[in-house]
């Protein structure tokens, strides 16, 4: 599959220089904004790979934009290459204080801007897959375990009132990959955590924590609620069927633990608590659901 074009927006009032950009950015989408709101308009709906934007503009000037995008969570990664006639180190330095990753001159050398801007496009996106690997499990693509300690820390500091741990033990997995081997326990582990996921509401924070052990930290307001969700969820991947080649079906059962977070707890003890009665239950026989106050 050819890779897909990237998108460049192009921030200026000049016709002129619209006119030369575009011919010299022809292997890249680009969209154009004239202004600054509309580039902040444009940059928040189309997410471009890179802005390239002019700093002489009436109204507001590139260093507005650049800062406005700076401060918006869904525009503060795009990289922003200035560009500007002027050459004094006041201007430059600006471009940089304000969030510019990089600035041009005009006029163009088509060649400098090209590689100037393939340079800033590959770290961007390698500091995305970089920002990837660092949340994500790589198998199950769900939260890590890095990335849910630093979220339900958050979780936790802002209201733990009605706050619910879940710890989650696949049953007798290790029998999975004796019997079918690991490869096959991978897909088992994946088609886990994706029927999990599909269970959990999206403000749920619902992560791989261990080999076959997943957590949830989530927001309930009884009792029953958490114990339905629970229910759910158990239920959902005992009706999972995984298959396998040659019309060979999987099937795996799950453990859940809850707890309920209280006054003296830390997020430390309440996952604790959540692992207690996990473990009660794996001594009572498994595929439950048990909730220990
Ligand atoms: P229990 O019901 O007591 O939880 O039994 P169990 O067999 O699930 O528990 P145990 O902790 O003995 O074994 C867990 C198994 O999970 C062993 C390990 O090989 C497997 N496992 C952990 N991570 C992975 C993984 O990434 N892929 C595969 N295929 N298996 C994994
Ligand atoms: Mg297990
Ligand atoms: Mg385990």
């Amino acid at each position: 599959m050819p890779e897909a074009k990237q998108t460049i927006l192009i921030v200026d009032d000049t016709e002129t220089n619209i006119d030369i950009l575009l011919d010299i950015l022809n292997a890249y989408d680009i969209v154009v904004a004239i202004d600054g709101e509309s580039a902040l308009e444009i940059a928040s709906e189309d997410n471009p790979d890179l802005i390239l934007l002019d700093i002489m503009m009436p109204n507001m000037d590139g260093y507005e934009v650049c800062r406005r995008l700076k401060n918006m969570s869904h525009t503060k990664d795009i990289p922003v290459i200035f560009i500007t006639a002027s050459t004094d180190e006041d201007s430059i330095e600006r471009a940089y204080e304000v969030g510019g990753i990089d600035y041009v001159t005009k006029p163009f050398k088509p060649r400098e801007l090209t590689a100037r801007i393939k340079t800033q496009i590959k770290l961007k996106n390698l500091l995305s897959d970089l920002n990837f690997i660092a949340s994500y499990d790589y198998l199950t693509k769900v939260y890590n375990r890095r990335k849910f300690f630093e979220l339900a820390n958050k979780m936790f500091a802002q209201e733990n009132e009605k706050l619910f741990a879940i710890m989650i033990d696949i049953d007798k997995f290790k029998k999975i990959n004796d019997a079918y081997g690991h490869p096959i326990g991978d897909e088992v582990l994946k088609a886990v955590a994706a029927t999990i996921q599909a269970c959990v509401s999206k403000d749920d924070l619902f992560a791989r924590i261990g080999g076959e052990e997943f957590a949830i930290i989530c927001r309930c307001n009884s009792d029953e609620e958490i114990m339905q969700k629970n229910e759910f969820i158990r239920q959902s991947i005992e009706e999972l069927e995984v298959n396998i080649e040659n019309g060979i079906i999987v099937k795996v059962t799950i453990s859940n633990g809850i707890a309920e977070a209280n006054d003296t707890d830390t997020l430390d003890s309440l996952l604790k608590r959540a692992d207690d009665a996990l473990y009660e239950e794996k001594g009572e026989g498994r595929n439950k659901v048990i909730f220990r106050n």
